[in-house]
């Protein structure tokens, strides 16, 4: 027999971001693979299922994509429902091409459930729109992670060509993505918000400027983060860059 493979998107991290349809679809499902950025909470719309997990940060198995493909590929000759649960979106830096092409070509069917991005999940937290009138007309999302054998990406064009960039897999080299931006001639001033853990209770925020994001050690990220770059975020990036130079003058003068 063949099942069905649902790839859904679980949401950028609270659990009940999900949409209905992935939560309803999990409801029925036989086994789940999920990913390390899916919200562990999300997991109990599924209680049928066994679950398996297949992320970078949480399974000691092989994370191998042909692995996983392979995977999805005999659970659909056991189950009839089977499910691959990723983080945010499945479409937007998922590898969902790879396990789509697996399963046409094991001649499974299969469906996409979309979810909703890290970046709108951001954006939301932040209360900063990506698109103004008269200041964006054009977001970009961004990698400047590149797979291997891939030719390195020419993700500063695309970053330089929007009036807004949201950059993912990207925070932990801030302070690199900063310079090579800064030698591209992108204003130092640019507004920059760091967004770690985005609609999570533990969610933190770091607004700043695009010279500013050299400083991005010192913020110790530890989960899922990612950059914001251009003028809508001026305001807030603005207020807090003030804030943290007079606390910086203030140390100046008590160190004096
Ligand atoms: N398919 C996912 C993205 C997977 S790539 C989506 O649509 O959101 C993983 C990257 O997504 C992370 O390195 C980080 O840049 C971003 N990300 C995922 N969840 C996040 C969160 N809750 N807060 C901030 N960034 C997040």
């Amino acid at each position: 027999m063949n099942g069905k493979v649902y790839l859904i998107g679980a949401g950028p991290g609270a659990p009940d971001l999900i949409t209905v349809r992935g939560a309803e679809i999990l409801k029925r499902a036989d086994i789940v693979f999920y990913d390390a950025l899916v919200h562990l909470d999300t997991l109990a719309f599924a209680p049928r299922a066994k679950k398996v997990a297949v992320g970078k940060r949480c399974s000691r198995i092989s994370t191998d994509q042909r692995f996983i493909n392979r995977n999805l590929v005999e659970a659909a000759h056991k189950y009839p429902i089977v499910v691959r649960l990723k983080g945010g979106d499945p479409m937007l830096f998922g590898r969902a091409q790879e396990e789509i092409a697996a399963l046409k070509k094991a001649g499974i069917e299969y469906e996409i459930v979309p979810g909703v991005t890290a970046a709108l999940g951001a954006s939301a937290e932040v209360g900063v729109s990506l698109t103004r009138r008269g200041l964006s007309r054009s977001v970009v999302f961004v990698t400047p992670r590149v797979g291997e054998g891939e030719e390195t990406a020419n993700w500063v064009k695309s970053v330089l060509a929007a009036d807004t960039a949201v950059l993912y897999m990207a925070a932990g080299q801030a302070g690199e993505i900063s310079a090579i931006l800064l030698g591209q001639g992108m204003p130092a001033a640019t507004p920059a918000v760091v967004v770690e853990k985005a609609t999570l209770p533990e969610s933190r925020q770091f607004h700043t400027t695009l010279s500013g994001m050299r400083d991005a050690g010192q913020w110790n990220l530890q989960g899922p983060a990612l950059i914001f770059l251009g003028e809508v975020f001026r305001e807030s990036a603005v207020a807090d860059t003030a804030i943290e130079e007079l606390l910086r003058t203030l140390k100046v003068v008590s160190a004096n």
